[in-house]
């Protein structure tokens, strides 16, 4: 399959890893939209969340909290921080592989801004 975050944890495009276990992989975003942008993902091709099924049920719950363990990682714990998944196009999701944006450091903006 043709997908570039499969093949970020692959390991054939590189990635700055923030985290790996056996079903998660965290790194940064290479076009950081905030001073922290990190992008959680499972290792399992979801093309995104329209496509998770209840059998995901248990996976997504793992990318949800490892979400939580690299923002408090990056020091976010007690700021605060925004974890959002873009779904389709009037999302702008670019990259059909399900993946998680924890984004903080800084006040964020409106969510619609
Ligand atoms: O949610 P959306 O699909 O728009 O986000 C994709 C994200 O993947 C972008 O923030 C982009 O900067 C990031 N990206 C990345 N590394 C790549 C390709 C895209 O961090 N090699």
């Amino acid at each position: 399959m043709d997908c570039l975050f499969c093949k970020i944890v692959e390991g054939t495009i590189p990635s700055t890893k923030v985290y790996e276990d056996e079903y998660v992989y965290a790194f940064k975003d290479i076009q950081p939209q905030a001073p922290v942008h990190l992008l959680v993902i499972p290792k399992k091709h979801i093309a995104s969340l329209n496509e998770a099924e209840p059998g995901d049920a248990e996976l997504l719950g793992r990318v949800t909290l490892a979400a939580q363990r690299v923002a408090k990682e990056a020091g976010l714990g007690d700021s605060g921080y925004r974890v959002l998944t873009n779904v389709g196009k009037d999302s702008g999701q670019v990259v059909f592989h399900i993946h998680f944006h924890v984004l903080g450091g800084e006040k964020l903006g409106a969510l619609n801004a």
